[in-house]
């Protein structure tokens, strides 16, 4: 059966939890490939710091080296709000028989049954849920995790429909402390690629207004 691991972000911007995560899930629940699935509009946020072009393009300079991973601009392409549960009912349209795993981050599984239409995500996809520094499971998310647990993806018979707790190296970073890292003009070396930490720099991305001129 085809694996086909897919990870939904703001990616605003991409670092290195993200892209550790992804290659770390990828060897570990021997998958075919990822995709990693920038938004568009997000549908519970305000607008992203950087354009969806430059998200796009911070993950098209983090990824070109690296195997087995991709960027599905579906999500970016589409004019309309982000809903995973589309995205992954594109994906089902393609892949009838694929087991689709769809990765996300404790803090974000924590906040999963808000999701709109979460059910129907469970119907399409496995969930893989990875630990985050200050974050554990809880709440009505806490009960769904005992329901549909699996230890192992080995034991996943079904294409969708169980969640894999997957622990990854853990890196307490967050694409919105880099945004306020480079708003004070500090460093970020070493939590985005050198690349994407020069592209932040050209385009003048995260710079506060007043402090432009
Ligand atoms: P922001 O600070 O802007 O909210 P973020 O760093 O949380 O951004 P997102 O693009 O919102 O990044 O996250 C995409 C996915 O990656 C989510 O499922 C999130 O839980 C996960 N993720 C992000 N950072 C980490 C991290 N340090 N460890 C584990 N998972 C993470």
């Amino acid at each position: 059966m085809i694996k086909i691991g897919i990870f939904g972000g703001t990616f605003d911007p991409v670092h290195l939890a993200h892209l550790r995560t992804a290659i770390e899930l990828r060897e570990a629940l021997g998958l075919d490939s990822v995709n990693m699935v920038p938004c568009h509009k997000p549908s519970h946020r305000g607008t992203p710091g950087a354009t969806t072009s430059q998200r796009m393009r911070m993950l098209e300079l983090s990824l070109k080296d690296v195997e087995g991973l991709h960027i599905d601009g579906r999500e970016a392409e589409r004019d309309a709000p982000s809903y995973t549960v589309d995205t992954l009912g594109s994906y089902r349209d393609e892949y009838p028989d694929a087991s689709l795993l769809l990765f996300m981050g404790m803090d974000a599984f924590n906040g999963f049954c808000g999701w709109h239409r979460w059910q129907q995500i469970l119907e399409l996809a496995h969930l893989v849920v990875v630990d985050r520094p200050g974050s554990r499971l809880d709440g009505v998310e806490l009960q769904l995790f005992k329901e549909r647990q699996v230890d192992a993806l080995s034991q996943l018979q079904e294409i969708a429909g169980s969640i894999v707790l997957q622990s990854v190296t853990q890196f307490d970073v967050s694409a919105t402390q880099i945004r306020q890292l480079v708003s004070q003009n500090r460093n970020i070396d070493y939590l985005v690629t050198a690349e994407v930490r020069r592209y932040i720099t050209e385009q003048g991305l995260y710079v506060e207004p007043d402090s432009q001129s």
